[in-house]
């Protein structure tokens, strides 16, 4: 063995190997892989082997494409089959649900290029002669689907990886991970001890064993999976002799049933609703090339409807049960990244479609520990997406709904309610006696609407308007024609302290930072002049500042932050957690509610647009911003949770003469539509740039070098790709909500990143990016939603209040 490695790659699955060649192909050499037995020694060996390029987030489909063209790139490297059979697939939806759903399916590939066709039953029997059309209502084709050999795979990593001066130690197992100060490791094996700059946890089963190694627990539970081989089937060899061709895969929602060809007969997977765990708690080391004994009875239920919905195999006779288990996070994407807190120790687990995702795995750690960036958005997949509170338990009770819901349809309006609530603030009773239905982001439960006396407090879900418009509808106009209050706790919040504070913030983020007292708006560049954040930030004092941002992005941005600090001490980056929760009031008649339960001087002259200043409200101390998120005049009052209570109750209270109510989620986004007003995650990524999603104006490049100015100077400079617009959208019962297509003329040139009802406004708006000179001088314009095309035109300026009078007033 080596005695020093730039990275070590723990574990020989198959992600472990596409790491381990992606390291290669980034130019790094000195890299090796351990593996505790023989390659693919943990779920890889009895993989299925299926492959397609559909995922709900079209982040993850684009790299599940990459996965699957890159196949071709490392058989020739390596001249080892990896035993593609590309037969295309069909999607099946028995009811108009699923189908609605595939439409959307269909209108987000359109804008990734990909070649699906919606087709009726009787095409998807022609494409697939073992179904019984009369069981379904249409489905979708995917000339991009098929499976491969999962040993060939992982070996043709492999060997590609060697051949570009990677090493590979089998049998031997990293027994602990000891950390250097300079932030590289040794990494104990049974074989000695090597030094690596960096180690890769990709452990598959034993990720969670890898984790703990350096004090992690990872959020990942493995689940048993069972997939049937049936005998031959006559009419698959009738098939296959009178076209030449094998059966394609097809996926069943109804059954939660996968199949295709293997062999003479079909294989046959179960998404079953009672899944079960694996190992919950620890995996056994011993765990070697073994199944698990079969449990025909967990898939009967699927079965049953799939002897329905595919005849034949009713008739068939089964050959073999296998039965094996593999890892998922919460919500089923893979954990991949840098570990906050950890130099060097990056994650590449819970990937639970190796053979669809692990190219693309692969690709965007070695992109991101090669050139410290992954090169796409990756949230979905960024191990940062989980904050402590996702503990085993929490891990256990949603990876089993996800396991459940695998082919279920996703509803935009959807909230799923396993291990909830777990995280929530003082006000949840007080929200749930007045009808919140509530959402969770991050753990953490916030009302998203409100239900009146008498109704009930859940969502109807659909893809088209559902149960809450109405009340929604009501929540935006209080904001608009007196007040509204709205529970901002979900906000990620940070103190900034220290001698050093100003000049960090005013290095990390691209605004000038405000005087005390006043608040500014910035967003964050990563050098390559992309957006990584967006945030408000006060000065407090001398040395300190108060810094928000988005929620679910907490740890994400702590990690950044933290691996930014300067080292010599002189600042401190707290995040604050649920020790500081807050209130947002907004509304023409917010500064009187706001005055009527304080003594401090609230009058527009006394306190103006982004002030931001200390004030007791009641008894209760607290700090009070003058912003808008709304585009009313508005405030956002921060407090100590014990507090909480008592100025909520004081609000309402006072806030009664002036028709004071609150307001979920929905309406705020309804709210924000009408201003055109952007949402991190959504309209602010990191595949966008300041000037195309039209921050400019909070960049300041006179200031002084911040991290991603020469990148910003550019893009300014040069104009940018595509422009942010707003859309009013000629719809019917259904409004945009993300990810459909924009066309121009008869192109697809964009991608909705949110959508809804304005409702005061009485519009539906969609934002979205388009190439700048569609932008600039747009021909016929049309939004799909659900598989119509929705004519529409750009907003030059916002719905609401364009002059901003009502915000500054
Ligand atoms: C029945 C079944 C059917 C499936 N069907 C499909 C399918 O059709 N399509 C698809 O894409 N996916 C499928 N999967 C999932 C697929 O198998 C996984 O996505 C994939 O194998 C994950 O690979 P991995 O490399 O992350 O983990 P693993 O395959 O578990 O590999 C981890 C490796 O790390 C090694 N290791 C762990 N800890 C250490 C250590 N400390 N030191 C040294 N070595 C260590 C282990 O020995 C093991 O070889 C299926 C899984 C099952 C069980």
């Amino acid at each position: 063995m080596k005695s020093h490695l730039q990275a070590a790659v723990i574990g020989g699955g198959v992600v472990g190997a596409s790491v381990l060649y992606h390291l290669t192909k980034a130019g790094w050499k000195d890299v090796a892989l351990f593996e505790r037995s023989e390659l693919t020694s943990g779920s890889t060996w009895h993989a299925a082997g299926g492959m397609h390029t559909l995922n709900g987030d079209p982040d993850v489909s684009a790299l599940q494409r990459y996965t699957i063209e890159l196949y071709r790139e490392i058989e020739e490297i390596s001249g080892q089959s990896c035993g593609v059979h590309l037969t295309g697939g069909v999607i099946l939806a028995d009811t108009p649900d699923r189908m609605d759903w595939l439409k959307t399916a269909h209108a987000i590939g359109r804008y990734l290029d990909l070649d699906t066709e919606l087709v009726t039953p009787q095409e998807a029997y022609e494409l697939f002669p073992l179904l019984d059309p009369a069981c379904f209502v249409g489905g979708m084709y995917d000339p991009v689907e098929g499976h491969v050999d999962p040993s060939g795979v992982t070996q043709a990593y492999a060997k590609s990886a060697r051949i570009g001066g990677a090493e590979i130690y089998l049998h031997t197992k990293v027994e602990d991970l000891q950390p250097r100060p300079d932030g590289s490791w040794d990494v104990v094996t049974d074989n000695g001890t090597v030094h690596a700059e960096h180690v890769v946890n990709a452990g598959g089963l034993w990720a969670r064993e890898v984790g703990r190694m350096v004090g992690v627990e990872l959020p990942v539970l493995a689940m048993e999976h069972m997939y049937l081989l049936t005998d031959e089937i006559p009419e698959v060899t009738e098939f296959n002799a009178s076209t030449g061709r094998q059966m394609m895969h097809a996926l069943d929602f109804g059954g939660e049933i996968y199949t295709r060809q293997e062999g003479k007969g079909m294989l046959i997977g179960t998404y079953e609703r009672a899944g079960k765990p694996w190992s919950p708690k620890t995996t056994p080391w011993d765990f070697g090339h073994e199944l698990l004994p079969p449990d025909l009875e967990r898939i009967t239920p699927s079965l049953e409807i799939g002897f329905q919905h595919f005849p034949p195999y009713g008739r068939a006779g089964i050959r073999q049960i296998v039965n094996g288990p593999f890892t998922f996070a919460p919500d089923g994407n893979p954990l991949v990244g840098p570990v906050r807190g950890l130099k060097n120790y990056w994650c590449a687990c819970a990937v639970m479609a190796g053979f669809s995702q692990g190219g693309g795995v692969g690709v965007t750690l070695a992109n991101w520990m090669t050139e410290g960036d992954p090169g796409f958005d990756v949230f979905g997949m960024d191990v940062a997406r989980y904050g402590d509170w996702a503990t085993l338990a929490y891990t256990n009770a949603k990876v089993r709904e996800n396991y459940s819901r695998r082919f279920n349809v996703p509803f935009p309006n959807e909230e799923l309610p396993a291990g909830r609530p777990l995280r929530t603030t003082p006000l949840y009773d007080r929200f749930k006696a007045r009808g919140a239905v509530f959402g969770e982001a991050y753990g953490l439960e916030y009302p998203l609407w409100f239900a009146d006396e008498g109704e009930v407090a859940e969502d109807i879900v659909s893809f088209r308007r559902s149960n809450d418009f109405s009340n929604v509808g009501r929540e935006a106009a209080a904001v608009r024609n007196g007040v509204g209050l709205y529970e901002t706790s979900g906000f990620a919040k940070y103190s900034v302290t220290g001698p050093g504070a100003e000049i960090w913030l005013s290095r990390i983020l691209t605004n000038r930072t405000p005087r005390e007292g006043r608040l500014i708006l910035s967003p964050m560049l990563n050098p390559k002049g992309k957006l990584i954040g967006d945030f408000t930030l006060a000065k407090t004092g001398n040395e300190n500042f108060y810094m928000v941002g988005s929620g679910p992005a907490e740890k994400y941005h702590m990690r950044w932050f933290e691996a930014h600090l300067p080292e010599d001490g002189s600042v401190e980056v707290r995040a604050l957690g649920l020790d500081r929760v807050g209130l947002m009031i907004a509304g023409p008649a917010s500064r009187d509610l706001l005055q009527a339960v304080t003594d401090a001087d609230v009058s527009a002259e006394s306190f103006r647009f982004l002030d931001f200043r200390a004030m007791e409200i009641g008894p209760a101390p607290a700090l009070v911003g003058r912003i808008s998120y709304t585009g009313d005049l508005g405030y956002e009052i921060w407090m100590a949770p014990e507090y909480q209570i008592a100025v909520y109750d004081l609000l309402m209270e006072a806030g009664a003469p002036l028709g004071l109510k609150p307001f979920g989620l929905r309406a705020l986004d309804s709210l924000r539509l009408e201003k055109s007003f952007g949402a991190w995650a959504f309209e602010f990524r990191p595949i966008y740039g300041p000037y195309e999603a039209g921050l400019g104006r909070f960049v300041d490049l006179a200031k002084n070098d911040f991290i991603g100015r020469d990148a910003a100077l550019r893009e300014k400079e040069e104009g940018g790709e595509r422009r942010l617009v707003a859309l009013s959208v000629d719809v019917s019962d259904a409004d945009s909500f993300r990810d459909e297509p924009i066309w121009h003329d008869d192109a697809v040139v964009g991608r909705v990143t949110s959508g809804g009802y304005a409702h005061v406004a009485q519009q539906s708006v969609a934002l979205g990016y388009l190439p700048r000179d569609v932008a600039e001088a747009p021909g016929t314009l049309d939004v799909e939603v659900l598989g119509d095309r929705c004519p529409a035109r750009i907003l030059r300026e916002p719905l609401f209040d364009p002059a901003g009078a009502r915000m500054r007033s």
